[in-house]
Parts: C-alpha cells; structure tokens; sequence
C-alpha cells in the first residue's frame, strides 16, 4: 500500500467541544476548506465531559488517532473543563504508551472561534503525525457470538453448576455480601427465578450484573451451588444478547483488554521497570504482572494507588532469591474480568495470546502475583481446554518455599498489622494459609484478624470493574471499620484491586480520617523487612 493509500485509510476522531472550537469548525466547513476527509467529527459538550474511557473508546475500535479540541484555560463554560481535560488526556496518553499505541496518537488543543485557520492548520499536522507513527494495530475487538437458543443454553448452565441442588436453605442469602451491606438481593431468589425461566425479568438481570463473584455463597453452601460462576456463565448469554453490563469507570477497564486482544499490538508493559531490577529473556522463570501500570496511571490523581510497588517488590523479592525472571513486554491482561463480566470470546483470545508468549519464551515457571491472575491461570485456561507448557505458581507458595530453605530472616517491623484477603486466593483458591504462613515470618510490633478473615473474609466491594455501586462502598466502609478495630497501623494486602477499592473508600471526603490506615501489600512489607541472616 503507497503513503498516500495508508494515509487516506487513516481514522482519526475529533471530539470537538460545542462551545468555542464548534464555531469555529463550522466557519472551515460554511467556506468549504478541506478538512481532512479521515477526520470525523463528533460533537461533545465540553472537552472536560469527555472521560478517559470516552478518549479511549475509539482506541478500542481501532481508531489510530483521537484529537480533543475544547476551550482555553478560563473561558471554559462549565470552569475546569479545560483542566479536566488535560489531566484525562496525560492519563490516557501514558496509557496508549504502555499499551504501545504512542502518546503521539492522542492531542488535546484549544481553539476560539476566532481561529478557524489555527484549527484546520492543527487538524492537516495531525493527520500527518498519525500518518508518520502509521496505522494502529488494534483490530475491532469481536462480539460475542449470539447462542442459537438461548434458554437450552442457560438450562446446560444450570445443570453444569447443579442449581437445581439447591435445598432452599437460605444460608448462601444470609451470608451474601451484598445482602449484609444492606442490599435487597438474595443469590437463591435470583438462582429459582432463572430456573423457572425468568431470565428476562429486569430485576433478575440487573441483580446478574451486581453479583460481586466474592463466593462466600458458595463457600456456605451445603449443596456445593457454585453461584458465583453459575452467575459468571448467565452473564456470557446475556452479554451476547443485549451488550453491556453495569461497568464502573466508564468501562474503561473492559476496554483496554479488549484492545489488547490484537496481535500485533506489542506492548510497552515494564518500560517504567527501576534500574535495580534485573532479568534475564533466557531464564527459566518468567513473571506475570498483570494490570496493575495500568492501575497507577488510570488512578493517580485521586486514588494514588501504589500497584506498581508490588510488582517492583515481587520483583525484588525474585531477585533476592537469585531469581531473574523473563518479562514479556508484551504481556497483556490474564483475561479475568472479562471472563467475568461475560466477554468469553475476547477471554479466550487474551488466554491464548499470553500461552503462546509465555511458551515461545522458553519458561518453565510462570510466577504470578496478581490472585486474579493466578486464578485465572491455574483454573480458568485448563478449564477452556487451553494447554499451559509450564507451571504457575503464586508468590506467596515461591517465597514460602524459598524461605523455608532457612538462613532468611526479617528485620522488626514497627507496626501493627492485619490482613485482607483476597476472594480470588481465600475463597476461590482455598489459599488462606499462604499469606499467613509469611506473616508469621514477618516480626511486626502485632498481628490481629479481622472480625471476617480467611475464607469468610469481607470483599473490597468490587469484581472486574462491574457493579460498583453505593452497597460496594458500604462493604468497604465495614472492611475498613474491622480493620481500624484491630488497632492495627498497617493493612496488608494481598491483590491490588483491594488496594484500589478500600482506597476509593478510605479518600471520601464524609469520613474524613475515620477510615484512613495504611496499606501495603504483603511482597512490599516482605522485600522492605527481608535479610540474610
Ligand atoms: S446456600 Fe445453597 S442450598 Fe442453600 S439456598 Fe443457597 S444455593 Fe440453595
Ligand atoms: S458471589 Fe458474593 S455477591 Fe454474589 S451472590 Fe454470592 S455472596 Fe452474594
Ligand atoms: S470502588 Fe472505587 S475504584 Fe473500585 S470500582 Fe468503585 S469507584 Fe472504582
């Protein structure tokens, strides 16, 4: 294809704020200039409304450039949509640059409508920046495919979780997250309303959607229901027949893997790695980050979450124990929440991508530290029929058994701490002694439980960014309560959506400090304490 074929291909979207740089878009369009005809225009009420998972939308479409135009500082209608915009478009501009996409693909610019040249001058650079970087790898994500019969399929997905088990005892509702955060919700009213064929009930789907997947349903359940994937599986149906479901932050999150399900596109996932680290592409073992840059960067103006340490500290940790791992840098996302949120195609097209990286790097060890990771790796791939050539192994079983070997030990810790599990490892894995097997190691000033823990631990609100909603944030208030009733200075802990979640809790302004503790994740606690004895 010559230049000026791949440059005419090119698709570029111009959010274009209704205010002043509309008028000025019009006076190009009333005197008939040439607009770049790869430009498309799309209408927007100021550029501060447009949000990060609006701006990255088109990415996830394939889009291979998106152009923000809005007001000038201070003559912005709305007062900080200018500001606004620009902290969204550095956000998702850092993000297009992990992905591998380049910042260059993204401008944010400000035009009055006095300068309607200015504009068309801005839009013609633009297309030739895009044209120069060249097209974007992404490829339309698929839709899922629409089952034949719909309710054969849903009664195979209640036979394949034996619903029909269900004694009608009551205890998977009583101990439900959300019924205890005061929700009207009952998993064994929404189980018969299914069975009986009641799928299309609005209140059913909408109670499919703000199931939390924690499992402490399942663990109470004397039939051994499992509700949350029964649940996980509903969703797959209905994704593939009516879209969407309640997906927090804009379905950013959702977005982004879905992106990453293109081939070609080749990643920029550990750029950000200190100096200190060390690897090696010819080892043995291989780590698996997961999501957590993304978390940082899409988080850091008003959660600051610090996901990025653990991955630096598991990092550490390997290093310390003479391990030096490969990093893919085009490692993508493990695929969890869209498995969960009912995205099985996409799922198995991130499933497969990452076993065949993983494979062709030779490993024979992949370490994960992310629960949802690890959960996805050793159940979910094997249950999609997908052959790992390796073994997984979570960082908490690598450092037990590093450890164990002896002459390890830890420096005092002048804290006192507890634990918030994870329901990915407690629950779902029935890994509950791990974490605690390490902090035994650990020297702290204290260690107390919370009220719930291990396998009836209290969730972080939220599960593959769906079904955030006012009960998620009073689970988190609960969790955080139990946590400051230890007397505990420090919470550990062990997934790094935990970490964002009770942050989101700990920062609302109506608590004020009521609810602030610090919070660390256990390889951080371990790879600041950790020494030779
Ligand atoms: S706990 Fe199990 S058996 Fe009891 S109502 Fe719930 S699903 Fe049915
Ligand atoms: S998985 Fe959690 S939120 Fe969903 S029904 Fe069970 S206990 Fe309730
Ligand atoms: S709890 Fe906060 S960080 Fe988590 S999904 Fe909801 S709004 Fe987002």
């Amino acid at each position: 294809m010559g230049n000026d074929q791949a440059k005419k291909d090119l698709k570029i979207i111009l959010f274009l704020c209704s205010w002043g740089p509309h008028a000025a878009f019009q006076q190009l369009q009333d005197k008939d200039c040439r607009i770049p005809a790869q430009v498309k225009m799309v209408r927007i009420p100021c550029s501060g409304r447009v949000s990060k998972a609006l701006l990255f939308k088109p990415f996830e479409m394939g889009a291979d450039g998106v152009a923000l135009i809005g007001c000038g500082s201070g003559a912005c209608r709305y007062g900080v949509g200018s500001i606004t915009a620009e902290r969204n478009t550095a956000d998702t501009r850092r993000i297009l640059d992990l992905l591998g996409l380049s910042r260059k693909r993204l401008r944010l610019a400000a035009f009055s409508p006095e300068d309607p040249q200015g504009l068309l001058d801005f839009l013609n650079d633009f297309v030739e920046e895009v044209a120069a970087i060249g097209k974007s790898p992404v490829q339309r994500p698929s839709k899922p495919e629409q089952p034949a019969d719909s309710k054969a399929v849903i009664k195979e997905i209640i036979q394949k979780h034996d619903v029909y088990a269900c004694q009608d005892c009551g205890k998977c509702s009583s101990a439900c997250s959300l019924t205890l955060a005061g929700k009207q919700y009952s998993p064994r009213a929404m189980a018969n309303a299914i069975i009986g064929g009641k799928l299309d009930d609005p209140q059913v789907q909408k109670d499919v959607w703000a199931c939390l997947t924690c499992g402490i349903c399942y663990d109470r359940c004397p039939s051994a229901v499992n509700f949350p994937e029964f649940i996980r599986d509903v969703r797959a149906v209905l994704k593939s027949s009516n879209g969407n479901g309640n997906e927090a932050h804009g379905g950013f999150f959702g977005s982004l893997a879905r992106t990453m399900t293109s081939p070609e596109l080749k990643g920029r996932h550990w750029h950000w790695l200190p100096e200190d680290i060390k690897t090696d592409a010819q080892s043995k073992v291989l780590f698996f980050g997961g999501c957590a840059p993304y978390f940082d960067v899409f988080f850091k103006n008003h959660l600051a979450p610090a996901t990025l340490d653990s991955l630096k500290d598991s990092l550490r940790l390997l290093n310390f124990f003479d391990v030096h791992p490969i990093l893919l840098d085009d490692e993508r996302c493990c695929g969890h929440d869209l498995l969960w949120t009912g995205d099985r195609e996409n799922f198995l097209k991130l499933a497969k991508l990452n076993i065949e990286a993983i494979a062709e790097s030779g490993a024979e060890e992949v370490i994960v530290s992310c629960p949802e990771g690890y959960r996805t790796f050793v159940k979910d791939y094997p249950e999609a029929g997908l052959e790992m050539p390796f073994k997984v192994t979570h960082i908490h079983e690598f450092l037990e058994r590093e450890i164990s070997k002896g002459s390890v030990g830890f420096k005092p810790l002048d804290k006192k701490i507890t634990f918030q599990d994870s329901c990915r490892l407690s629950r779902h894995m029935e890994m509950t002694d791990s974490a605690r097997k390490l902090i035994n190691r650990l020297a702290p000033e204290s260690f107390t439980e919370m009220q719930d823990s291990g396998a009836g631990a209290i969730c972080c609100g939220n599960c593959g960014w769906s079904g955030c909603d006012s009960f998620s944030k009073a689970l988190q208030v609960k969790r955080l309560r139990q946590a400051k009733e230890t007397q505990g200075d420090l919470l550990v802990t062990s997934c790094p959506k935990c970490q964002v979640h009770l942050r989101c809790a700990m920062q609302d302004p109506f608590f004020g400090k009521d609810l602030e503790i610090e919070m660390m994740d256990l390889t951080s606690v371990m790879a600041k304490t950790i020494c030779w004895e």
